[in-house]
């Protein structure tokens, strides 16, 4: 059975929507992609062993009838897949058509479904490029749509929730699981397997859903949305920016061969501060006299990479707060605009 918790209430969501007309509802779209709230299992103990992606979106649609009561619910399937196999150009169809349905009066609200894997990168993607003040919300789960106390039904309604909701209007991209709401800038997954799994752990969530209402407590304050100057509309491709870790004993072969593969920017993991060991930093100068940008952020996973002297001298950008997967998306846009590292800097002091 299919998120067998939430069918209790379907009585009551029925005596919800004879109240209201479907006129006096907002009109929130679906856009599925898969992920783990899209998936099943044979087995209802199964939490980490099953399929993702093997759900549509009118079946998860269907399976929490309770939507009905907030909103004129509709669904699209962009993609079904695993969120480790969303790529730049799954990025850009969800980008171009978020912007087209938040262009018409027909919609006001966009709930994209996503595995949690990968779903920061997307949300912070889509904070730089959607054109719009409407709300925008990213969900996900982290149990199968089978497992016992699956938890997409709820994250599910609490994202249609926030999307209908005139709060959540020009507060960028949000992302919701666990009753929480975080901003797309901030937030970050943290645990392999939890359902507390996405936090911000310098900046906090921006709000929560508590008792059935959507509260917000703070605002993302860094440029989204309609104040970002990214625009995917005539963009058919990204350009190639990779990730490099650091360790100890690491070498430079690995920048060669991320500039030999054609990378145009790449995004330094470094250790503590951003810091990389002397044979990671020949390669990565050599890269950057080749015309790559390098972006040092760091591993660590909380906390500013400063700016210092070296990395004017060495023509590096930092990243800032941003972490290794979220200064790449960052990164990829910047370098739709210019090469220039001084100005790629500005736009991670900004962004
Ligand atoms: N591997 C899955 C994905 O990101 C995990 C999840 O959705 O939680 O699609």
């Amino acid at each position: 059975m299919l998120f067998s918790g939430s069918l209790s209430s379907v009585n009551a969501s029925k005596m919800t929507v004879k109240n209201l007309t479907k006129n006096d509802l907002p009109n929130v779209k679906i856009l599925a992609t898969g992920g783990t709230i899209a998936g099943s299992s044979q087995s209802s103990t199964d939490t980490t062993g099953y399929e993702s992606g093997a759900l549509d979106i009118k079946t998860i649609i269907k399976a929490v009838p309770e939507l009905k009561k907030l909103a004129n619910v509709s669904g699209e399937q962009i993609v079904n897949i695993g969120s480790q196999n969303i790529n730049n150009s799954i990025l850009l169809k969800l980008a171009k058509r978020i912007n087209t349905l938040l262009a018409s009066k027909d919609v006001d609200g966009i709930v994209v479904t996503h595995g949690t894997d990968t779903l920061e990168e997307t949300a912070y993607f889509l904070n730089l490029v959607v054109k719009s003040q409407k709300p925008v919300v990213i969900v996900g789960s982290m149990r199968p749509a089978t497992a016992i106390s699956a938890d997409g039904p709820l994250n599910l309604y609490n994202a249609v929730e926030i999307a209908s909701s005139k709060e959540a209007k020009d507060k960028g991209v949000l992302v919701t699981l666990n009753d929480r709401i975080g901003a797309a800038r901030y937030i970050t997954k943290t645990n392999t397997t939890a359902t507390d799994t996405f936090k911000s752990a310098e900046q906090g969530y921006v709000g929560e859903i508590a008792g059935g209402k959507v509260v917000f407590y703070n605002e993302p304050i860094r440029k989204h949305t309609t104040k970002s100057i990214f625009n995917v509309s005539k963009l058919d491709k990204l350009p190639q920016v990779d990730i490099l870790y650091t360790y100890q004993n690491d070498n430079r072969y690995l920048y060669d061969a991320a500039v030999n593969a054609g990378a145009k920017g790449i995004v330094v993991a470094g250790s503590g501060n951003g810091s990389m060991s002397d044979t990671a930093l020949e390669g990565a100068k050599d890269a950057v006299k080749k015309g790559v940008v390098i972006t040092k952020s760091s591993r660590v996973g909380s906390g500013i990479v400063t700016h210092e002297a070296s990395d004017d001298k060495d023509k590096f950008v930092t990243s800032d707060s941003l972490n290794p997967q979220k200064a790449r998306i960052l990164l990829m846009l910047a370098l739709t605009k210019t090469k220039n590292p001084k100005k790629i800097q500005d736009y991670f002091d900004e962004y």
